[in-house]
């Protein structure tokens, strides 16, 4: 059976989304270019998000010391050594808020890796609240020549959540900046957790049908984890039930369930979080390979008979 992403997939993969955009597979090219957040400098606060500590997902080869081309050309070569050679890449602007600076500091750091001849394009990771006019028109700019996609961290639709995770920001923020950027033909990407403090299931399903609505090409789907460094490590060490962490098999009945309520536009870029295991204090469900638990996600799916969409329901204005 084929579904209205083009194949037998029973969600919108983003290998489909690639090959239906690039012609075939592209590879994210992780950059770290020395940005701060604002909610680390005291700008909007201090000691960041309680869940957050960014060491946890930056490759090997991603240090600020070193040039954007420097990193792209150690990416293109970790990556070939690992995967595929692929022959086009994104450089991805991954740690902290990647449009928090001046804009012409940001022309030279985007200039620079757009004009690595393997670069199609680049995402760029950021906050809602760090996307001023002047970075907005030229995004839009650039999105007329290149690939340029933000991703904004939503992680809870609930501002009590937010508050609650010291996010320093709402989610009306968000709503505004996807709309800022949608409206600017720039393409969007989330990221949302599950299983934080003070929300239920219902709860974090009802977000399948919130996000739905907002413009969104793509989304990243993450289990809560504790990370070593980060200011929930503390509490947890001290408090752990006062945290309610996904069972692996529990993650994957209710990922099926958001799945089915999701608008079936939406590319889904991530399923589950993939901190390197030495980071991850909870919850602890083994060594399992993204790809493996993908493919569980697929066969279940496909066992149920059910794909993307299939419980989503278009709300009229
Ligand atoms: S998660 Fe993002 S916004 Fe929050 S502290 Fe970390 S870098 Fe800053």
């Amino acid at each position: 059976m084929k579904y209205p992403w083009g194949d037998d997939n029973p969600y919108y993969s983003y290998s489909t989304y690639s090959k239906r955009i690039f012609g075939g597979r592209i590879q994210k090219l992780s950059i770290k270019a020395g940005f701060t957040c604002p909610n680390r400098d005291g700008t909007k606060g201090i000691g960041g998000c309680y869940y957050c500590n960014n060491d946890a997902f930056n490759p090997s080869y991603c240090r600020s010391d070193k040039s954007i081309t420097q990193q792209i050309e150690e990416g293109i070569a970790f990556h070939a050594w690992r995967y595929r050679r692929a022959t086009k890449y994104l450089a991805y602007f991954q740690a902290f808020s990647n449009t928090y600076a001046p804009l012409s500091h940001l022309q030279k750091l985007y200039g620079e890796a757009l004009s690595h001849p393997a670069v199609v394009g680049l995402v760029i990771s950021t906050r809602p609240d760090c996307l001023p006019e002047e970075t907005l028109i030229y995004l839009s700019q650039l999105s007329k020549e290149y690939f340029i996609q933000v991703e904004i961290g939503i992680e809870s639709c609930y501002d009590a959540t937010l508050s609650r995770i010291n996010r320093g920001h709402s989610f009306d923020d968000t709503i505004k900046a996807l709309d800022n950027l949608s409206m600017r033909g720039i393409m969007t990407g989330a990221h949302l957790i599950f299983g934080l403090p003070g929300e239920t299931i219902e709860m974090m399903l009802n977000e399948a049908q919130i996000v739905s609505q907002l413009p969104l090409t793509s989304i990243k789907l993450h289990q809560l984890q504790i990370i070593e460094g980060s200011v929930w490590a503390t509490e947890y060490r001290l408090r752990s039930e006062s945290f309610r962490l996904f069972e692996r098999n529990e993650y994957v009945d209710f990922i099926i369930k958001f799945i089915e309520r999701l608008r079936p536009e939406i590319v889904v870029e991530r399923l589950s979080a993939e901190a390197p295991p030495r980071f991850v204090i909870a919850p602890d469900w083994g060594l399992e390979r993204a790809d493996a638990f993908q493919q569980d996600i697929r066969e279940k799916m496909l066992s149920l008979q059910t794909y993307q969409g299939k419980l989503f329901k278009f709300n009229e204005k």
